[in-house]
């Protein structure tokens, strides 16, 4: 796999825009990275590209609105080490890496992902399946990052032996855009080292945002994925520029369903530094998944939901009845729990 990492390599393939060529890099953005695969993907004379908005970066990102921050999840307050948040009583999840082979420029996890720390240590590893050994409520972990798959074979095998040793009943989430990013990624050697780990489930969390992903070699890794048996969900995000159209997010959604993947999540954009370009205000998403449901079956439907600033979790928009103040300026949602939360509607 090679990839483009410098404005000047990219500007040989696309004429990039002044707002692409002012972009710099700064505690706001992730680094500059595209696969070859993910840039053949692109229609290069259209500066407005919906493939090209999520991994070519702009001036935009190098501003901020008032409550957005590096870290609104609040996942280091909820962390037991540098990599193992454990914000719900039965579930986890480890940050495996902070390398991904192309990055997106909508990333919420910006306090981590590219930050050069690279794959958990061998003690890292071992503290936080040790962790997972002792607390037998934890019924699943999600593996992410980052792309873990930036990992050999040999290491994911390693990776995943650490925590099915202590606990073979633990069910995992493998959380990965290889699928999209680089789809030659996946094959049999790898199907073959998570096939060795059969004594409880393994789901495929994959990622794409806009139907033209859903290439030829993207298809076949989703088939190889789910002819050895492994489930797959997919989990898009709600991108300004991108897919903010209930047409653009039913063909997505059918094509997936088609595919073996079950559209699982469409995510509100978090309140991240550096990515309100890329947020549709809630009003309108509400709006456009109406108009989704009313185009796809409930099969091909993901559950329209907000990560809640200050690790408040993940709320279904759907039924969190979220009301507009008077002054149409703010949100209040309700949590599961009975949380009152305020959310921006800009
Ligand atoms: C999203 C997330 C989960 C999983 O939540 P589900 O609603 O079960 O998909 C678990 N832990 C953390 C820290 C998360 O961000
Ligand atoms: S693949 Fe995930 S972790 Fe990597 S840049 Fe994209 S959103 Fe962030």
């Amino acid at each position: 796999m090679s990839q483009i990492h410098t404005l000047e390599a990219l500007q040989k393939t696309l004429r990039l825009t002044p707002s692409e060529m002012a972009w710099h890099e700064d505690s706001s953005t992730v680094p500059l990275a595209i696969t070859d695969h993910f840039l053949s993907l692109i229609d290069p004379d259209d500066p407005c590209d919906p493939l090209r908005a999520q991994v070519v970066p702009t001036a935009m990102e190098n501003s901020s609105r008032s409550w957005e921050n590096i870290d609104p999840l609040a996942e280091v307050a909820h962390s037991i080490n540098p990599r193992l948040v454990h914000r719900y009583a039965n579930r986890v999840a480890f940050l495996v890496t902070d390398v991904c082979p192309m990055y997106c420029r909508h990333c919420f996890r910006r306090r981590f992902t590219g930050s050069l720390q690279g794959p958990a240590s061998e003690d890292e590893i071992n503290q936080s399946a040790d962790y997972v050994g002792e607390h037998p409520e934890i019924r699943e972990i999600l593996l992410t990052g980052g792309d873990m798959l930036t990992l050999s074979n040999n290491a994911v095998e390693h990776l995943i032996g650490a925590f099915r040793s202590r606990r073979p009943d633990l069910m995992i989430r493998l959380c990965t855009r290889y699928l999209a990013s680089d789809p030659s990624r996946i094959d049999c050697d790898l199907i073959n080292v998570l096939r060795k780990f059969n004594t409880a489930p393994i789901f495929i969390m994959t990622q794409f945002n806009h139907p033209r992903e859903l290439c030829p070699e993207s298809l076949r890794a989703i088939a190889l994925f789910a002819d050895a048996g492994f489930p797959l969900f997919n989990q898009s995000v709600l991108l300004h520029g991108v897919n903010d159209d209930p047409e653009v997010l039913a063909k997505l959604c059918e094509n997936l369903l088609a595919a073996r993947v079950k559209p699982y999540y469409l995510f509100q954009g978090d309140l991240v530094s550096g990515t309100s370009h890329f947020r549709v205000p809630l009003e309108r998403g509400i709006d456009i998944f109406r108009k989704l449901s009313q185009l796809v079956s409930g099969l091909a439907l993901p559950v329209y939901a907000i990560d809640l600033p200050n690790g408040m979790g993940k709320v279904n928009i759907g039924t969190s009845d979220p009301v507009l103040d008077e002054d149409h300026s703010r949100w209040t949602l309700k949590t599961p729990d009975g949380h009152v939360v305020s959310y921006p509607a800009e």
